[in-house]
């Protein structure tokens, strides 16, 4: 059937240190799903949380991108440049009343915020957080990879739109920029996935389309950690991408051929697109990248 709708898919890494292998993984299976749909992939560099930002990372993502032939469509889009949105629609959630100031330290909190500031009245003498109200209504998606999700809202309680440090909350700059970019198509990380819900409420509440959502398996480490900023993933090697690409493509389960070891990496990312089947990852939720790379092993 004709679809109406180009695919419009996003990469969008936070600069808090280099793109390291997990990152690169991401990023190559949000390249091939929107690339095989013909569909524009862009770029958004999630620098909203100062504190974690390090300098010169976007640079570095930007041209380790490049590198690896992972080029992108329009001009990269910084969710830095562009902050009044974000204030503007969190005052009209306050004007509405859906959204109050709590002023509770992380101390006193449970994994679950039970409320207790939605109740009080006038502008607090501390420094506060924004929290949405939320109730215990169940959120469903059907993610094109890890099948049907339900979770309860109340799993997360009344969560952050705006922090006490005044930063923006990632669940709430990633809901107005996916529809400022009119992302359709999300494809990231299994680690986001009980995200989603949360994220889809406030699209709800917000009047917007409700993009599809693809969560990729994580990359661990041998001990089964998730490579990550903070457990010190190194950045990639940059002298061999080719090498990398096919180690990508291989814990991508894509099964690329021996003869394609030793291609340069356009051609290998072409034969990527044309032969990407992201449902060989179905229901899968991590993937280690051992020290020989030939050896999968997949947990479900
Ligand atoms: N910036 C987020 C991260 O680096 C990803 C945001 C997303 O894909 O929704 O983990
Ligand atoms: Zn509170």
């Amino acid at each position: 059937m004709f679809d109406k709708q180009p695919y419009i898919g996003r990469f969008a890494p936070s600069p808090s240190g280099p793109l390291h292998f997990g990152s690169l993984y991401t990023a190559l299976a949000s390249f091939l799903q929107a690339r095989s749909k013909q569909g524009l992939w862009l770029l958004r560099i999630d620098d909203l949380d100062i504190p974690r930002n390090i300098k010169g990372a976007a640079d570095s993502i930007l041209k380790t991108l490049d590198i690896f032939g992972l080029h992108w469509d329009q001009s990269v889009f910084y969710q830095s440049q562009l902050v009044d949105i974000y204030q503007e629609v969190l005052d009209e959630l306050f004007k509405e009343n859906l959204i109050y100031p709590c002023t509770c330290s992380r101390k006193i909190l449970t994994d679950i915020y039970s409320g207790r500031c939605r109740e009080k009245h006038g502008e607090p003498q501390n420094p506060y957080a924004y929290r949405l109200k939320t109730d215990s209504r169940v959120i469903s998606f059907n993610d094109e990879l890890q099948g049907l999700i339900s979770y309860n809202l109340a799993t997360h309680g009344d969560f952050i739109l705006k922090r006490k440090d005044h930063i923006i909350a990632y669940q709430f700059a990633v809901v107005i920029d996916d529809n400022r970019q009119q992302i359709n198509h999300v494809v990231r990380g299994y680690d986001l996935l009980e995200a989603t819900p949360r994220q889809i409420y406030l699209q709800q509440i917000l009047g917007f389309d409700t993009p599809r959502y693809m969560h990729v398996p994580v990359i661990i480490d041998e001990q089964g950690y998730k490579l990550s900023k903070q457990t010190l993933a190194t950045a990639v090697d940059l002298k061999n991408p080719s090498k990398i690409i096919y180690e990508v493509l291989t814990l991508l389960k894509q099964n690329p051929p021996t003869e394609l070891q030793q291609a340069p990496v356009t051609e290998m990312l072409n034969w990527g697109i044309k032969h990407w089947d992201p449902i060989l990852l179905k229901s899968c939720r991590s993937i280690s990248r051992l020290s020989n790379p030939t050896e999968l092993n997949v947990a479900m």
